[in-house]
Protein backbone atom coordinates (compact mmCIF):
# COMPACT_ATOMS: atom_id res chain seq x y z
CA UNK A 1 0.00 0.00 0.00
CA UNK A 2 1.30 3.44 -0.85
CA UNK A 3 -0.11 5.72 1.45
CA UNK A 4 0.83 9.33 1.50
CA UNK A 5 0.64 11.58 4.88
CA UNK A 6 0.30 15.31 4.62
CA UNK A 7 -0.73 15.03 8.30
CA UNK A 8 0.82 12.47 10.58
CA UNK A 9 -0.07 12.81 14.75
CA UNK A 10 2.45 13.24 16.76
CA UNK A 11 0.50 12.10 19.72
CA UNK A 12 -1.95 9.25 20.30
CA UNK A 13 -4.50 9.03 22.29
CA UNK A 14 -4.02 6.04 24.33
CA UNK A 15 -2.87 7.89 26.99
CA UNK A 16 -0.90 6.29 30.15
CA UNK A 17 -3.29 5.48 32.97
CA UNK A 18 -1.37 4.38 35.64
CA UNK A 19 -2.43 7.81 37.88
CA UNK A 20 -5.63 7.63 37.18
CA UNK A 21 -5.78 3.81 38.05
CA UNK A 22 -4.16 5.04 41.61
CA UNK A 23 -6.87 7.79 41.63
CA UNK A 24 -9.60 5.37 41.02
CA UNK A 25 -8.67 2.68 42.94
CA UNK A 26 -8.35 4.61 46.78
CA UNK A 27 -11.59 6.37 45.97
CA UNK A 28 -13.43 2.64 45.30
CA UNK A 29 -11.99 1.26 48.08
CA UNK A 30 -12.83 4.09 50.36
CA UNK A 31 -16.51 4.36 48.87
CA UNK A 32 -16.59 0.36 49.24
CA UNK A 33 -15.86 0.18 52.44
CA UNK A 34 -17.38 3.82 53.88
CA UNK A 35 -20.82 3.63 51.77
CA UNK A 36 -23.37 6.71 51.09
CA UNK A 37 -21.28 9.12 53.20
CA UNK A 38 -18.20 8.22 51.78
CA UNK A 39 -19.58 8.70 48.18
CA UNK A 40 -21.19 12.32 49.32
CA UNK A 41 -18.12 13.29 50.79
CA UNK A 42 -16.74 12.99 47.35
CA UNK A 43 -19.88 14.70 45.49
CA UNK A 44 -18.70 17.64 47.78
CA UNK A 45 -14.85 17.40 46.26
CA UNK A 46 -15.18 17.04 43.14
CA UNK A 47 -18.32 18.76 42.24
CA UNK A 48 -19.39 21.01 45.27
CA UNK A 49 -22.99 19.36 45.64
CA UNK A 50 -24.58 18.12 49.03
CA UNK A 51 -27.56 16.83 47.74
CA UNK A 52 -30.13 15.84 47.10
CA UNK A 53 -28.85 12.66 45.32
CA UNK A 54 -32.12 10.30 44.48
CA UNK A 55 -34.12 12.69 43.02
CA UNK A 56 -37.78 12.31 43.85
CA UNK A 57 -40.84 12.41 42.27
CA UNK A 58 -41.05 16.52 42.73
CA UNK A 59 -37.47 17.31 42.53
CA UNK A 60 -38.05 15.53 38.72
CA UNK A 61 -40.70 17.50 38.15
CA UNK A 62 -39.17 21.03 38.99
CA UNK A 63 -35.78 20.40 36.69
CA UNK A 64 -38.42 19.35 33.57
CA UNK A 65 -40.23 22.26 34.16
CA UNK A 66 -37.02 24.39 33.33
CA UNK A 67 -36.84 22.82 30.44
CA UNK A 68 -38.19 25.17 27.42
CA UNK A 69 -41.15 23.08 25.10
CA UNK A 70 -38.83 22.60 22.04
CA UNK A 71 -35.83 21.34 23.80
CA UNK A 72 -38.44 18.98 25.26
CA UNK A 73 -40.28 18.18 21.58
CA UNK A 74 -36.10 17.51 20.49
CA UNK A 75 -35.60 15.04 23.26
CA UNK A 76 -38.63 13.37 22.10
CA UNK A 77 -38.03 13.27 19.01
CA UNK A 78 -34.48 11.75 19.76
CA UNK A 79 -35.66 9.54 22.40
CA UNK A 80 -38.75 8.08 19.82
CA UNK A 81 -35.96 7.60 16.96
CA UNK A 82 -33.42 5.47 19.25
CA UNK A 83 -36.48 3.81 21.10
CA UNK A 84 -37.57 2.58 17.25
CA UNK A 85 -34.41 1.58 16.35
CA UNK A 86 -33.78 -0.42 19.86
CA UNK A 87 -36.82 -1.98 19.07
CA UNK A 88 -36.02 -3.62 15.72
CA UNK A 89 -32.64 -5.05 17.32
CA UNK A 90 -34.81 -7.03 19.80
CA UNK A 91 -36.74 -8.13 17.55
CA UNK A 92 -32.96 -10.26 16.60
CA UNK A 93 -33.07 -11.48 20.06
CA UNK A 94 -34.99 -14.03 19.62
CA UNK A 95 -34.98 -17.47 21.35
CA UNK A 96 -33.70 -21.02 19.41
CA UNK A 97 -34.19 -24.22 19.90
CA UNK A 98 -32.58 -26.80 18.00
CA UNK A 99 -33.04 -30.94 18.37
CA UNK A 100 -29.61 -32.12 18.11
CA UNK A 101 -29.66 -35.31 17.96
CA UNK A 102 -32.94 -37.19 18.22
CA UNK A 103 -34.44 -36.74 21.91
CA UNK A 104 -31.76 -34.58 22.60
CA UNK A 105 -33.00 -30.65 22.61
CA UNK A 106 -30.85 -27.62 23.17
CA UNK A 107 -32.04 -23.99 22.84
CA UNK A 108 -31.33 -20.45 23.73
CA UNK A 109 -32.80 -17.58 25.46
CA UNK A 110 -31.98 -14.18 25.80
CA UNK A 111 -32.66 -12.55 29.18
CA UNK A 112 -32.56 -9.02 29.98
CA UNK A 113 -29.89 -8.31 33.02
CA UNK A 114 -32.17 -6.76 35.94
CA UNK A 115 -30.67 -3.61 36.80
CA UNK A 116 -28.84 -1.04 34.89
CA UNK A 117 -27.03 1.63 35.54
CA UNK A 118 -26.60 4.52 33.03
CA UNK A 119 -23.80 6.97 33.54
CA UNK A 120 -24.49 9.94 31.33
CA UNK A 121 -21.59 12.15 31.38
CA UNK A 122 -21.89 15.88 32.65
CA UNK A 123 -18.98 17.71 33.19
CA UNK A 124 -17.47 19.23 30.47
CA UNK A 125 -20.69 19.36 28.16
CA UNK A 126 -24.23 18.72 29.24
CA UNK A 127 -24.76 14.79 27.20
CA UNK A 128 -28.32 14.76 27.00
CA UNK A 129 -28.24 12.52 23.93
CA UNK A 130 -26.27 9.89 25.99
CA UNK A 131 -29.36 9.88 28.63
CA UNK A 132 -31.11 8.96 25.78
CA UNK A 133 -29.09 6.48 23.63
CA UNK A 134 -28.44 4.19 27.37
CA UNK A 135 -31.77 4.75 28.91
CA UNK A 136 -33.71 4.06 25.94
CA UNK A 137 -32.34 1.51 24.98
CA UNK A 138 -31.74 -0.34 28.58
CA UNK A 139 -35.55 0.25 28.62
CA UNK A 140 -36.28 -1.85 25.79
CA UNK A 141 -34.21 -4.51 26.21
CA UNK A 142 -36.57 -5.20 29.06
CA UNK A 143 -34.48 -4.47 32.11
CA UNK A 144 -36.30 -4.11 35.56
CA UNK A 145 -34.43 -1.05 37.31
CA UNK A 146 -32.80 1.40 35.46
CA UNK A 147 -31.03 3.63 37.26
CA UNK A 148 -29.62 7.36 35.38
CA UNK A 149 -26.74 9.00 36.83
CA UNK A 150 -25.12 12.17 36.62
CA UNK A 151 -22.73 14.57 37.67
CA UNK A 152 -24.71 17.51 39.35
CA UNK A 153 -23.27 20.81 38.69
CA UNK A 154 -21.82 22.47 41.48
CA UNK A 155 -24.57 23.71 44.04
CA UNK A 156 -27.12 23.52 41.44
CA UNK A 157 -27.63 19.17 40.63
CA UNK A 158 -28.21 17.30 37.03
CA UNK A 159 -28.86 19.57 34.35
CA UNK A 160 -32.38 19.96 33.94
CA UNK A 161 -32.26 18.63 30.25
CA UNK A 162 -30.70 15.39 31.33
CA UNK A 163 -33.03 15.05 34.03
CA UNK A 164 -36.10 15.11 31.97
CA UNK A 165 -34.36 12.99 29.04
CA UNK A 166 -33.72 10.07 31.79
CA UNK A 167 -37.70 10.86 32.41
CA UNK A 168 -39.20 10.70 29.58
CA UNK A 169 -36.41 7.65 28.34
CA UNK A 170 -37.35 5.58 31.12
CA UNK A 171 -35.29 5.94 34.51
CA UNK A 172 -37.20 4.53 37.44
CA UNK A 173 -34.49 6.29 39.67
CA UNK A 174 -32.22 9.44 38.71
CA UNK A 175 -29.12 9.62 40.77
CA UNK A 176 -26.88 13.12 41.23
CA UNK A 177 -23.46 11.51 41.31
CA UNK A 178 -21.00 12.17 39.24
CA UNK A 179 -17.46 10.22 38.05
CA UNK A 180 -16.53 7.34 40.22
CA UNK A 181 -18.70 8.27 42.90
CA UNK A 182 -21.49 7.99 40.64
CA UNK A 183 -20.12 4.32 38.94
CA UNK A 184 -18.80 3.00 43.15
CA UNK A 185 -22.92 3.87 44.07
CA UNK A 186 -24.48 2.10 41.29
CA UNK A 187 -22.06 -0.92 41.45
CA UNK A 188 -22.78 -0.83 45.38
CA UNK A 189 -25.98 -0.35 45.64
CA UNK A 190 -25.93 2.98 47.53
CA UNK A 191 -28.67 5.96 48.83
CA UNK A 192 -31.24 2.74 49.08
CA UNK A 193 -30.54 1.60 44.88
CA UNK A 194 -30.75 -1.93 43.73
CA UNK A 195 -26.99 -2.97 42.86
CA UNK A 196 -26.09 -2.96 39.07
CA UNK A 197 -26.07 -5.51 37.08
CA UNK A 198 -24.27 -4.08 34.14
CA UNK A 199 -23.12 0.10 33.52
CA UNK A 200 -23.30 1.41 30.79
CA UNK A 201 -22.58 4.79 28.81
CA UNK A 202 -19.41 7.15 28.04
CA UNK A 203 -17.57 9.13 30.32
CA UNK A 204 -14.14 10.24 31.50
CA UNK A 205 -10.75 8.66 32.44
CA UNK A 206 -11.76 8.34 35.89
CA UNK A 207 -15.66 6.67 35.06
CA UNK A 208 -13.84 4.60 32.50
CA UNK A 209 -10.97 3.33 34.48
CA UNK A 210 -13.67 2.56 37.30
CA UNK A 211 -15.41 0.87 34.81
CA UNK A 212 -12.71 -1.41 34.20
CA UNK A 213 -11.53 -1.86 37.38
CA UNK A 214 -15.22 -2.84 38.55
CA UNK A 215 -15.55 -5.38 35.36
CA UNK A 216 -16.24 -8.64 36.43
CA UNK A 217 -18.13 -7.61 39.72
CA UNK A 218 -20.64 -5.91 37.54
CA UNK A 219 -21.19 -5.97 34.14
CA UNK A 220 -19.80 -3.09 31.14
CA UNK A 221 -20.76 -2.59 28.22
CA UNK A 222 -17.12 -0.91 26.84
CA UNK A 223 -14.51 1.03 28.37
CA UNK A 224 -14.38 4.26 25.91
CA UNK A 225 -11.46 6.37 25.16
CA UNK A 226 -11.77 9.75 23.77
CA UNK A 227 -13.81 9.66 21.04
CA UNK A 228 -12.33 9.29 17.15
CA UNK A 229 -13.81 10.24 13.50
CA UNK A 230 -12.42 9.40 10.30
CA UNK A 231 -13.74 10.53 6.78
CA UNK A 232 -13.48 9.02 3.88
CA UNK A 233 -13.48 10.97 0.57
CA UNK A 234 -13.11 11.10 -2.97
CA UNK A 235 -13.07 13.70 -5.43
CA UNK A 236 -17.00 14.34 -5.48
CA UNK A 237 -16.73 15.42 -1.85
CA UNK A 238 -17.45 19.17 -0.69
CA UNK A 239 -13.95 19.86 1.41
CA UNK A 240 -16.30 22.55 3.32
CA UNK A 241 -18.71 20.01 4.75
CA UNK A 242 -15.50 17.74 5.22
CA UNK A 243 -13.55 20.07 6.90
CA UNK A 244 -16.78 20.81 9.27
CA UNK A 245 -17.34 17.27 9.86
CA UNK A 246 -13.76 16.76 11.03
CA UNK A 247 -14.24 19.85 13.22
CA UNK A 248 -17.29 19.05 14.86
CA UNK A 249 -15.65 15.90 15.93
CA UNK A 250 -12.80 17.38 17.25
CA UNK A 251 -14.67 19.86 19.60
CA UNK A 252 -14.86 16.67 21.78
CA UNK A 253 -12.26 16.88 23.15
CA UNK A 254 -8.52 18.17 23.15
CA UNK A 255 -7.23 14.47 22.15
CA UNK A 256 -10.07 13.55 20.30
CA UNK A 257 -8.38 11.58 16.93
CA UNK A 258 -10.08 13.28 13.52
CA UNK A 259 -8.67 11.32 10.32
CA UNK A 260 -9.24 12.27 6.62
CA UNK A 261 -8.70 9.88 3.87
CA UNK A 262 -8.88 10.45 0.52
CA UNK A 263 -7.60 9.25 -3.25
CA UNK A 264 -8.07 13.11 -3.79
CA UNK A 265 -4.79 15.17 -3.29
CA UNK A 266 -6.55 18.38 -4.07
CA UNK A 267 -9.72 17.62 -1.46
CA UNK A 268 -6.82 16.49 1.59
CA UNK A 269 -5.25 20.40 0.65
CA UNK A 270 -8.42 22.14 0.69
CA UNK A 271 -9.40 20.36 3.69
CA UNK A 272 -6.77 20.83 5.75
CA UNK A 273 -6.69 25.12 4.73
CA UNK A 274 -10.61 25.24 5.90
CA UNK A 275 -10.02 23.49 9.10
CA UNK A 276 -7.97 26.15 11.07
CA UNK A 277 -10.73 28.60 9.68
CA UNK A 278 -13.58 26.77 10.76
CA UNK A 279 -11.52 26.27 14.16
CA UNK A 280 -11.10 29.65 14.65
CA UNK A 281 -14.70 30.75 14.62
CA UNK A 282 -15.75 28.18 17.00
CA UNK A 283 -16.31 29.24 20.97
CA UNK A 284 -14.00 29.86 23.40
CA UNK A 285 -13.84 25.92 24.82
CA UNK A 286 -14.66 24.42 21.89
CA UNK A 287 -11.93 26.13 20.12
CA UNK A 288 -9.32 25.38 22.51
CA UNK A 289 -10.37 21.27 22.21
CA UNK A 290 -10.60 21.51 18.69
CA UNK A 291 -7.30 23.17 18.64
CA UNK A 292 -5.15 20.71 20.07
CA UNK A 293 -7.10 17.77 18.50
CA UNK A 294 -6.16 18.94 14.96
CA UNK A 295 -2.60 19.92 16.23
CA UNK A 296 -1.95 16.66 17.73
CA UNK A 297 -3.84 14.32 17.15
CA UNK A 298 -5.19 14.31 13.31
CA UNK A 299 -3.88 12.74 10.33
CA UNK A 300 -4.44 13.53 6.33
CA UNK A 301 -3.96 10.97 4.51
CA UNK A 302 -3.55 10.17 0.49
CA UNK A 303 -4.28 6.58 -1.19
CA UNK A 304 -4.06 5.73 -4.74
CA UNK A 305 -7.84 3.96 -4.77
CA UNK A 306 -10.65 3.68 -2.85
CA UNK A 307 -9.59 0.10 -2.06
CA UNK A 308 -6.23 1.90 -0.56
CA UNK A 309 -8.78 3.93 1.90
CA UNK A 310 -11.03 1.05 2.66
CA UNK A 311 -8.70 -1.12 3.62
CA UNK A 312 -6.41 2.26 5.79
CA UNK A 313 -9.82 3.29 7.18
CA UNK A 314 -10.07 -0.83 8.31
CA UNK A 315 -7.03 -0.67 10.02
CA UNK A 316 -7.84 2.45 11.88
CA UNK A 317 -11.35 0.87 12.99
CA UNK A 318 -12.49 4.39 14.04
CA UNK A 319 -15.74 5.13 15.99
CA UNK A 320 -17.32 7.48 13.89
CA UNK A 321 -16.70 6.45 10.12
CA UNK A 322 -18.17 8.81 7.75
CA UNK A 323 -18.23 8.42 3.67
CA UNK A 324 -18.28 11.07 1.00
CA UNK A 325 -18.18 9.81 -1.96
CA UNK A 326 -19.71 8.15 -5.19
CA UNK A 327 -20.92 4.41 -4.85
CA UNK A 328 -21.83 4.13 -1.17
CA UNK A 329 -22.98 0.41 -1.94
CA UNK A 330 -19.45 -0.75 -2.27
CA UNK A 331 -18.45 1.31 0.73
CA UNK A 332 -20.96 -0.45 2.79
CA UNK A 333 -20.24 -3.79 1.44
CA UNK A 334 -16.57 -3.05 1.11
CA UNK A 335 -15.68 -1.78 5.52
CA UNK A 336 -15.61 -4.16 8.17
CA UNK A 337 -14.32 -2.14 10.81
CA UNK A 338 -16.04 0.80 12.85
CA UNK A 339 -18.27 1.86 15.30
CA UNK A 340 -21.20 3.09 13.16
CA UNK A 341 -20.89 4.03 9.23
CA UNK A 342 -22.44 7.75 8.16
CA UNK A 343 -23.37 6.82 4.85
CA UNK A 344 -23.17 9.85 2.23
CA UNK A 345 -22.71 14.00 2.92
CA UNK A 346 -26.66 14.17 4.19
CA UNK A 347 -25.64 12.80 7.39
CA UNK A 348 -23.11 13.09 9.44
CA UNK A 349 -21.77 12.24 12.46
CA UNK A 350 -23.44 14.68 14.65
CA UNK A 351 -26.95 13.16 13.48
CA UNK A 352 -26.11 9.70 15.23
CA UNK A 353 -24.78 11.26 18.60
CA UNK A 354 -28.09 13.19 19.03
CA UNK A 355 -31.01 11.97 17.30
CA UNK A 356 -31.41 9.52 14.01
CA UNK A 357 -31.80 6.17 15.79
CA UNK A 358 -28.98 4.58 16.42
CA UNK A 359 -26.37 4.28 19.00
CA UNK A 360 -23.43 6.50 20.11
CA UNK A 361 -21.95 4.68 22.89
CA UNK A 362 -19.52 2.92 20.58
CA UNK A 363 -16.30 1.65 20.43
CA UNK A 364 -13.54 4.30 20.92
CA UNK A 365 -9.14 4.00 20.46
CA UNK A 366 -9.62 0.69 17.77
CA UNK A 367 -11.89 -1.08 19.87
CA UNK A 368 -14.23 -1.74 16.36
CA UNK A 369 -12.08 -4.11 14.97
CA UNK A 370 -13.56 -6.52 18.02
CA UNK A 371 -16.75 -5.25 18.86
CA UNK A 372 -19.75 -2.83 17.91
CA UNK A 373 -21.46 0.02 20.16
CA UNK A 374 -24.32 -0.14 23.03
CA UNK A 375 -27.62 -2.13 21.73
CA UNK A 376 -30.16 -4.05 22.97
CA UNK A 377 -28.27 -7.08 22.91
CA UNK A 378 -25.30 -5.49 25.59
CA UNK A 379 -28.53 -5.50 28.09
CA UNK A 380 -29.49 -9.56 27.28
CA UNK A 381 -27.60 -12.16 28.48
CA UNK A 382 -27.64 -15.02 26.29
CA UNK A 383 -28.21 -18.37 28.16
CA UNK A 384 -28.60 -21.90 26.74
CA UNK A 385 -30.61 -25.12 28.01
CA UNK A 386 -31.52 -28.17 27.18
CA UNK A 387 -33.64 -31.55 28.06
CA UNK A 388 -33.59 -35.37 26.71
CA UNK A 389 -35.57 -38.23 26.77
CA UNK A 390 -34.18 -40.80 28.17
CA UNK A 391 -33.17 -42.55 24.58
CA UNK A 392 -31.58 -39.05 23.75
CA UNK A 393 -29.52 -39.02 26.81
CA UNK A 394 -28.15 -42.92 26.25
CA UNK A 395 -25.06 -41.54 23.47
CA UNK A 396 -24.78 -38.60 25.38
CA UNK A 397 -24.05 -40.36 28.30
CA UNK A 398 -21.72 -43.13 27.12
CA UNK A 399 -19.56 -40.28 25.41
CA UNK A 400 -19.27 -38.22 27.94
CA UNK A 401 -18.48 -40.77 30.44
CA UNK A 402 -15.53 -41.92 28.39
CA UNK A 403 -14.16 -38.53 27.74
CA UNK A 404 -14.78 -37.67 31.58
CA UNK A 405 -12.29 -40.87 32.29
CA UNK A 406 -9.65 -39.97 29.79
CA UNK A 407 -9.46 -36.27 31.49
CA UNK A 408 -9.32 -38.66 34.68
CA UNK A 409 -12.48 -36.98 36.34
CA UNK A 410 -14.16 -39.69 37.88
CA UNK A 411 -16.87 -37.82 39.68
CA UNK A 412 -18.19 -36.93 36.10
CA UNK A 413 -18.14 -40.13 34.33
CA UNK A 414 -20.00 -41.25 37.21
CA UNK A 415 -22.82 -39.18 37.01
CA UNK A 416 -23.13 -40.41 32.81
CA UNK A 417 -22.71 -44.42 34.64
CA UNK A 418 -25.61 -43.86 36.73
CA UNK A 419 -28.30 -43.00 33.99
CA UNK A 420 -27.11 -45.32 32.35
CA UNK A 421 -27.15 -47.85 34.88
CA UNK A 422 -31.05 -46.64 35.99
CA UNK A 423 -32.18 -46.26 32.12
CA UNK A 424 -30.84 -49.24 30.75
CA UNK A 425 -30.57 -52.08 33.51
CA UNK A 426 -29.93 -54.39 30.80
CA UNK A 427 -27.68 -53.59 29.03
CA UNK A 428 -23.54 -52.90 29.47
CA UNK A 429 -21.33 -49.88 28.29
CA UNK A 430 -17.82 -49.56 28.27
P1 LIG B 1 -17.85 13.05 33.26
O1 LIG B 1 -19.26 13.02 33.73
O2 LIG B 1 -17.36 11.85 32.58
O3 LIG B 1 -16.91 13.32 34.52
C1 LIG B 1 -17.19 14.27 35.49
C2 LIG B 1 -16.74 13.73 36.82
O4 LIG B 1 -15.33 13.47 36.80
C3 LIG B 1 -16.96 14.64 37.99
O5 LIG B 1 -18.26 14.41 38.52
C4 LIG B 1 -15.89 14.25 38.97
O6 LIG B 1 -16.41 13.42 39.95
C5 LIG B 1 -14.89 13.47 38.14
N1 LIG B 1 -13.57 14.08 38.24
C6 LIG B 1 -13.15 15.22 37.68
N2 LIG B 1 -11.88 15.46 38.03
C7 LIG B 1 -11.48 14.45 38.82
C8 LIG B 1 -10.26 14.11 39.49
N3 LIG B 1 -9.20 14.90 39.38
N4 LIG B 1 -10.20 12.98 40.21
C9 LIG B 1 -11.28 12.17 40.30
N5 LIG B 1 -12.47 12.43 39.70
C10 LIG B 1 -12.56 13.56 38.97
O7 LIG B 1 -17.73 14.34 32.34
P2 LIG B 1 -16.52 14.92 31.48
O8 LIG B 1 -15.29 15.07 32.31
O9 LIG B 1 -17.05 16.10 30.80
O10 LIG B 1 -16.21 13.79 30.39
C11 LIG B 1 -17.17 13.34 29.49
C12 LIG B 1 -16.53 12.33 28.58
O11 LIG B 1 -17.52 11.55 27.94
C13 LIG B 1 -15.69 12.96 27.49
O12 LIG B 1 -14.45 12.28 27.45
C14 LIG B 1 -16.50 12.73 26.23
O13 LIG B 1 -15.73 12.63 25.05
C15 LIG B 1 -17.16 11.44 26.57
N6 LIG B 1 -18.36 11.18 25.77
C16 LIG B 1 -18.30 10.13 24.91
C17 LIG B 1 -19.39 9.79 24.17
C18 LIG B 1 -19.31 8.57 23.29
O14 LIG B 1 -20.30 8.01 22.93
N7 LIG B 1 -18.13 8.09 22.95
C19 LIG B 1 -20.57 10.52 24.28
C20 LIG B 1 -20.61 11.59 25.17
C21 LIG B 1 -19.49 11.90 25.93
Amino acid sequence: MTVTYLKKATLTSRSDASDTTKIVQDILNAIEFGGDAAAVEYAAKFDKYDGPFVLNEEQIAAASAKVSDKLKRDIEFAHANVKRFAEAQKETCTDVQVEITPGLVAGQKSIPVETAGCYIPGGRYAHIASAIMTVTTARVAGCTNIIACSPPRPGVGIHPAIVYAAKVCGADKILAMGGVQGVASMTFGLFGLPKANILVGPGNQFVAEAKRILFGRVGIDMIAGPTDSLILADGMADPEVVASDLVGQAEHGYNSPVWLVTDTKAVAEDVMRLVPELIADLPEVNRDNATAAWRDYAEVIVCDNREEMAATSDSYAPEHLTVQAEDLDWWLNRLNCYGSLFLGEETTVAFGDKASGTNHVLPTSGAASYTGGLSVHKFMKIVTWQRATRDGAKPVAEATARISRLEGMEGHARTADIRLKKYFPNETFD
